[in-house]
């Protein structure tokens, strides 16, 4: 599904909330860097249970407060529908209109679900509470949930929160931009006609993307992890090659049609406005 040549690109950065006085002066400075790059929102993560619903809070409102556009993500497993309203009512109180609405994962050690067991579920109660206030983001995975009984189901689950209501989805990181314009293409097939906009990596340390990449499912390909591992500690060239592997990336997706980028930055400016000067926007 090209993008229509007039349709506005939609770039955007996530971070997580910190927790120490200084995590959150330093990511005001962040968001002020990032923010000359002029994107549409910056996303702030949610801890599953409700285990950051402060700090997101405050982290959106800085953001918010700093004159941007902030997204908080709402995760629904382990949690109440009175805990998930209250939770919405304060972030529309506080004039946010745009989510990111997940089903999270159960922390360990907590055995029960709560009142949602998925994200559609949490969709559909956003739309039937709050009817049109929020603009709602979704997760989409174009190498398939790690949890879906099989690839198919896992579209047809990914249409449930597009039929739910959701208006736009991002998508977990990847590094095979092949994979990306199958999913695109399959979505469209079914009738699926929201924005599916990639999330994007940067690669910074080897180990820390090797333990995110196997909690949540996304594929290092081969030749990368080879790579990577070969660099061992020498910090320097992992950064460079990193760059260049998720530069060519976005890339290939923009060309390709992606109607834009999501970074998970981890709270660092550097490697995304990097990425961002080298491809030009
Ligand atoms: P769902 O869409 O509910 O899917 C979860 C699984 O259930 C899938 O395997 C799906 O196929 C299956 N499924 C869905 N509906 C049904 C059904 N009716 N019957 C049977 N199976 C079904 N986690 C956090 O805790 N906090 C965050 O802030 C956060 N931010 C994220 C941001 C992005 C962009 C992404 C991509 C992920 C994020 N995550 C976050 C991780 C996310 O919570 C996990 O990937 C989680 O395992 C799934 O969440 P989901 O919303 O995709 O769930």
């Amino acid at each position: 599904m090209p993008m229509p040549a007039t349709a506005e690109r939609i770039f955007s950065f996530e971070f997580f909330p910190p927790n120490t006085p200084e995590g959150r002066e330093k990511l005001r400075a962040t968001t002020l860097q990032l923010a000359q790059l002029g994107p549409k929102f910056f996303s702030v993560t949610y801890g599953a249970g409700g285990s950051t619903r402060d700090r997101t809070l405050e982290t959106v409102l800085d953001i918010q407060g700093s004159g941007f556009e902030a997204a908080p993500h709402v995760s629904c497993i382990a949690s109440t529908l009175a805990g998930i309203r209250d939770t919405l009512q304060r972030y529309r109180d506080h004039g946010i209109r745009h989510l990111v609405a997940l089903r999270g994962d159960l922390p360990s050690g907590l055995a029960t679900a709560g009142e949602f067991r998925y994200a559609y579920e949490l969709v559909d109660f956003v739309r039937r509470e709050f009817g049109a206030h929020f603009f709602i983001e979704v997760a989409a995975y174009p190498e398939y949930h790690p949890q879906a009984r099989n690839a198919l189901e896992d579209l047809r689950n990914f249409k449930r929160k597009v039929e739910a209501g959701a208006d736009s989805a991002i998508t977990q990181y990847f590094y095979n931009a092949d994979c990306y314009f199958h999913f695109v293409d399959e979505c469209a097939a079914m009738g699926i006609d929201v924005p599916i906009v990639p999330g994007i990596m940067p690669i910074n340390r080897f180990s820390q993307l090797a333990r995110f990449s196997d909690t949540c499912g996304a594929e290092i390909p081969r030749w990368i992890r080879n790579k990577l591992e070969a660099y061992g500690d020498d910090v320097d060239s992992v950064r460079a090659f990193g760059l260049d592997v998720v530069t060519d990336l976005c890339d290939r997706l923009l060309q390709g049609g992606a109607p834009g980028l999501h970074f998970y930055t981890l709270n660092q400016a550097g490697a995304a406005s990097t990425i961002w000067q080298r491809l030009g926007l």
